[in-house]
């Protein structure tokens, strides 16, 4: 059995004892950093010069410096901004500034894994990785309760490493759930295939086919997605309570049954031998090639795919319901590329 870290298992005086800069204040940014300064830990925050994210920061008290000034004042440098803008900020204002003895810590392994950002001697690497958006991160420290974190050491210079990262982990609430030992390569793969294959790529289209396969069927465009996208948070709800055993205890015994029988005729052996080629694509930095090399580029591919996506039917059916629900759920533009928070 996997050995679980909580907050006993922690000393949370290690950073409390640290100057801490984050780097980056979106999703994760503002999550780590409000978390671990409600836990008595000095904490600023490191944007570029005219970065949009200040008066954010700034207005949540939070000290703003440049990456270079914040990378030589701090000891832990938490590298927070997008995957793929993490090795130019790193090459130009971090390598510069970091002396033996600092910490650079990341919440996912990609640059690290792939050889994107290589430390120099005597600089511990570390991860603490939430299993969690970052709003979530924030909205459950604030409840009292936290979310899960798998944390790993690629350096281990000072002999310390593992002590500052799960003195770090319970800083941001994780271990209030249970912190998981991993490696930044088993880290990195699984998250990105994770989320490939089933939480976001396998998801997404699943719901996009289920939809159109209702709607050319000749059915309601506002019934189908009721029934293969609103549905689903309930659905998961129950898998994220109890396993697929509780989802599949609570629905209907017909939709139990056609779990069984349907079920294995979509997701068939075909899909899963198409998941191991994605997985080897992201084992031999196939996929991580494409992406940064694309990031490189402009990102035409990219920004290409997000256009060609925001344009699936589900999604102007899904806005128009969603304004007339009861309950009003207000939907903001999550079409303009802005940073996540
Ligand atoms: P975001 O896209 O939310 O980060 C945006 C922030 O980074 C903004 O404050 C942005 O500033 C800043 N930024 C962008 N470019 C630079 C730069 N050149 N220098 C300094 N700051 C910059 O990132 P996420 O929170 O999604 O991801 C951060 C890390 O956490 C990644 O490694 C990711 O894999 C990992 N992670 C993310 C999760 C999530 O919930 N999103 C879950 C678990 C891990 P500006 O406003 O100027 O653009
Ligand atoms: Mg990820
Ligand atoms: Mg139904």
């Amino acid at each position: 059995m996997t050995e679980i870290f909580y907050d006993n298992d922690a000393d949370l005086s290690l950073i409390q004892g640290k100057k801490v800069a984050v780097v980056g204040y979106g999703s994760q940014g503002h999550a780590h950093a409000q978390n671990l300064r409600d836990s008595g830990v000095e904490v600023h925050i490191a944007l570029k010069d005219g970065s949009k994210s200040t008066a954010k920061a700034e207005e949540a008290g939070f000290v703003v410096q440049n990456v270079a000034d914040a990378t030589a004042w701090a000891d832990v440098i938490v590298i927070l901004a997008p995957d793929q803008h993490q090795r130019g900020i790193y090459a130009e204002s971090i390598e510069p500034n970091l002396a033996a003895g600092k910490t650079l810590l990341f919440a996912h392994g990609f640059n690290i894994r792939f050889g994107y950002i290589k430390a120099p001697e005597g600089i511990d690497v570390i991860m603490v990785a939430p299993k969690g958006p970052g709003h979530t991160v924030r909205r459950e420290y604030e409840a009292g309760r936290g979310v899960p974190v798998i944390a790993a050491v690629e350096v281990d210079a000072s002999g310390q490493a593992w002590d500052l990262a799960w003195s770090y982990a319970k800083a941001i609430g994780g271990l209030r759930a249970g912190g998981i030992k991993t490696t930044f390569t088993e880290e990195t793969e699984t998250d990105l295939f994770g989320e490939q294959a089933v939480l976001c790529g396998g998801m997404s289209h699943l719901v996009q086919a289920g939809f159109e396969t209702l709607v050319e069927a000749g059915y309601q465009p506002q019934i189908a997605y009721f029934e293969v996208l609103h549905e689903l948070k309930l659905i998961v709800d129950l898998m994220w309570e109890g396993g697929i055993a509780k989802q599949r205890w609570s629905i209907s015994d017909t939709a139990e049954y056609g779990d069984y029988v349907s079920g294995p005729r979509v997701i068939d052996s075909e899909v899963k031998s198409h998941m191991k080629d994605v997985l080897s694509d992201i084992q031999s930095g196939a996929f991580a090639q494409r992406f940064i090399d694309d990031q490189d580029n402009g990102a035409t591919e990219f920004l290409a795919l997000r256009e060609k996506e925001q344009q699936h039917p589900i999604e102007a059916t899904g806005k128009e319901l969603r304004a007339l629900f009861a309950w009003k759920q207000q939907d903001a533009d999550y079409t303009d590329g802005s940073a996540a928070r």
